[in-house]
């Protein structure tokens, strides 16, 4: 747990992404999870919020590759993170790419503060199980949102299979992950994420599993929460 009790941030999680910033665009290198499920979750994205025109703010967003995506598609996007690291990875990624992301080192908390309810559509992928208290981000997504907007969150679930395919699978055997990326005491039930977000005024839209087929070695959408999970949410009319 974080010693620091004002500001929601883990020091050692995020010294972590810090030391694999310039790997972050190597398809091949240590985020290649991300790389290989970022058109699926894109899609099921738009396919639900749509994104074009669109003011998108990308949580936890690393060195950019969900943030990218989406404004490739059209959205003003706004990328924050606490590491500065891949958000320096981030901001020169940009010029390779012509994308145009509005990056900055911020917590969503402190960003909630200064521009509630200035987003349509906010993402927060694969970050709510690196932070100290996942409710206190859930609850400023929810205010960065504005009413009846859309926030969408991925996690890993807290079962047995996911202790065995998210860690001892991916991070030890197939190595798909660098070894200490997840601790299971912080994945995240669907359950409870459900009833943080209703807490903070988020509707449930829609769930769908993420799932790893390690025989063709590629990843699909489809039932199943157990182990990696993306939701979707509405925020409540005032
Ligand atoms: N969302 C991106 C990156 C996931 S990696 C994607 O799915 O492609 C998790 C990211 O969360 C890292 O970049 C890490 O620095 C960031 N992070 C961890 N704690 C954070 C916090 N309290 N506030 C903002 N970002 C945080």
């Amino acid at each position: 747990m974080n010693e620091d009790t004002t500001i929601n941030v883990d020091a050692a999680e995020v010294a972590k992404f810090d030391a694999l910033a310039s790997r972050w665009w190597d398809p091949g290198g240590d985020f290649r999870t991300l790389h290989e499920i970022n058109p699926l979750r894109l899609d099921w994205i738009r396919a639900r919020a749509g994104l074009d025109g669109l003011r998108v703010v990308d949580v936890g967003c690393g060195g950019g590759i969900l943030a990218e995506s989406m404004a490739g598609l059209g959205a003003h996007v706004t990328g924050i993170d606490m590491a500065e690291g891949p958000l320096a990875v981030a901001r020169l990624h940009l010029a390779e790419s012509g994308a145009e992301v509005d990056y900055r080192r911020m917590t969503a908390e402190q960003l909630a503060k200064d521009e509630p309810g200035r987003f349509d559509v906010v993402t927060c992928l694969e970050m709510l199980e690196h932070v100290p208290n996942p409710a206190a981000v859930i609850n400023a997504c929810a205010t960065l949102v504005k009413p009846g907007g859309h926030v969408f969150f991925s996690t890993i679930n807290r079962t047995p299979k996911s202790f065995l395919f998210a860690i001892v699978g991916a991070e030890y055997v197939l190595k798909m992950l660098p070894a200490g990326t997840h601790e299971y005491r912080k994945f995240i039930r669907p359950s409870e994420l459900e009833e943080w977000a209703r807490h903070a005024g988020l509707a449930l839209a829609d769930s769908t599993g993420m799932h790893y087929d390690p025989l063709s070695r590629g990843y699909s959408l489809g039932p199943g929460l157990d182990v990696n999970y993306l939701q979707s949410y509405r925020r409540e009319a005032d």
